[in-house]
């Protein structure tokens, strides 16, 4: 029986390499069902989940609590369209909008999508209100950033797996050194519509800025004129201890990029959420999305946006995260070289003597444990928020065995 189980695994995992574009690199491991914190395999083997689809599961596999509000839409309608009104967008809408402080939500799908709002809108802004001359607008950018996979967003990567071979790349981007204030103040200029930032670098390892650096931006895109835009697609919605990132300094963007968690893991569900000012430029006709919006996401995100206003798993996320740093500091020196933490969210960086990010994680899922590598020498370490200290505990035991063999 196990052994038919662990043919049919390989025969599917085969399947998947033969008629799947090679985009991704998989760990040998795969997925059945899921509950909670725990992946189980086709072969009933069960797994902790530290990635959470890069934050996609912050309130973990099947929250009883989102899965109702899907199964219940999902009877009633699911899709419209924009063309005409559903009764879902606006209660989602009005909810979202409020945690944001906001006033106005723009709704798309994925995050790439969110952020490709967020530049049309800065540029319409730009041009309509702010006054830059026609094609003139400038955006910066940091290095080290991840905004997702479009040609326009890729062209401003710097990473060149992502990068490479996919130009001509759209013109308009200006490019800073990640955490550093100064560098964005000689960048601006009276063309610069807009600075657009990951309040913490997920994909780049977990980088959180120095203390006072989003302050400091928000100042400037204040005195310059120019709009200050949030990628908290990975970063928001309760990982870092707060509702966003960006509240670990008491910030406020002009506009809030918002994805992954925002979908309970059920749905595809991103947004763009700012001000009247600001959002308000777009008019009806130039921006859009079949599905955007649509009545079963916004019931969904609706859910998950009342979870949220309740703190709770903020709260979660904040004292796991403690739990999680004083679990990984004694490593530091025996296999990890430096460990970044902002609540439930851990950049982990193996010493190159101890192996490649790639084989610590494949030895970790022999153990039962699911992470990621990311650039080579880091793990990240995001798991769901609804995790145990207890799991915390044994799954930090997993990497010290890793580290130790
Ligand atoms: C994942 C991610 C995106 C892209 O989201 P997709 O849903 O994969 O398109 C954009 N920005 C950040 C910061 C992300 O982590």
């Amino acid at each position: 029986m196990g052994a038919t189980l662990e043919n049919l695994g390989l025969a599917l995992i085969q399947a998947e390499g033969a008629h799947v574009a090679h985009n991704y690199h998989p760990l040998p491991v795969l997925a059945h069902s899921a509950e909670g914190v725990w992946v189980t395999d086709i072969e009933g083997k069960r797994y902790l989940d530290l990635l959470s689809a890069y934050s996609a599961l912050n309130f973990g596999h099947g929250h009883p609590a989102i899965l109702a509000a899907a199964r219940e839409q999902l009877e009633k309608l699911t899709l419209t369209s924009r063309a005409f009104h559903n009764d879902r967008l606006g209660p989602f809408a009005s909810a979202l909008s409020q945690l944001c402080g906001k006033d106005l939500v723009l709704p798309m799908n994925t995050g790439a999508e969110a952020v490709e709002t967020g530049i049309k809108v800065a540029r319409a802004w730009g041009y309509r209100t702010k006054g830059i001359p026609a094609d003139a607008a400038t955006i910066i950018v940091a290095n080290g950033n991840f905004h997702g996979r479009t040609t326009t967003i890729v062209g401003f990567s710097d990473d060149p797996t992502a990068h490479d071979d996919f130009g001509p790349y759209a013109p308009g981007f200006v490019h800073v050194p990640y955490g550093d204030a100064e560098a964005i103040a000689a960048a601006i200029d009276e063309n610069t519509a807009a600075v657009l930032l990951e309040p913490i670098q997920g994909e780049a390892g977990v980088v959180v800025p120095p203390d006072g650096f989003l302050t400091r931006v928000r100042e400037l895109c204040t005195e310059n004129n120019v709009l200050f835009i949030a990628d908290e697609i990975q970063s928001g919605l309760g990982r870092v201890g707060e509702t966003f990132a960006c509240d670990r300094e008491g910030v406020v963007p002009d506009m809030y990029l918002l994805g992954k968690a925002l979908g309970g893991g059920i749905v595809p569900l991103s947004a763009v959420v700012a001000n009247e000012d600001v959002l308000g430029v777009i008019r009806p006709g130039e921006h859009g999305s079949t599905f955007g919006g649509n009545p079963l996401a916004a019931a969904v995100g609706l859910r998950v946006v009342e979870m949220l206003a309740s703190g709770e798993f903020q709260t979660r996320a904040k004292a796991l995260g403690e739990h999680l740093e004083a679990a990984l500091h004694p490593l530091i020196g025996h296999g990890v070289s430096a460990v970044r933490i902002a609540g439930l969210w851990a950049g982990v960086d193996i010493d190159p003597a101890f192996g490649a990010g790639r084989e610590i994680a494949e030895k970790l899922l022999a153990r039962g444990v699911l992470v990621k590598d990311t650039h080579g020498q880091t793990i990240r370490i995001a798991p769901p928020l609804t995790i145990r200290a207890t799991e915390i505990d044994w799954a930090v035991e997993q990497l010290k065995h890793v580290l130790s063999a």
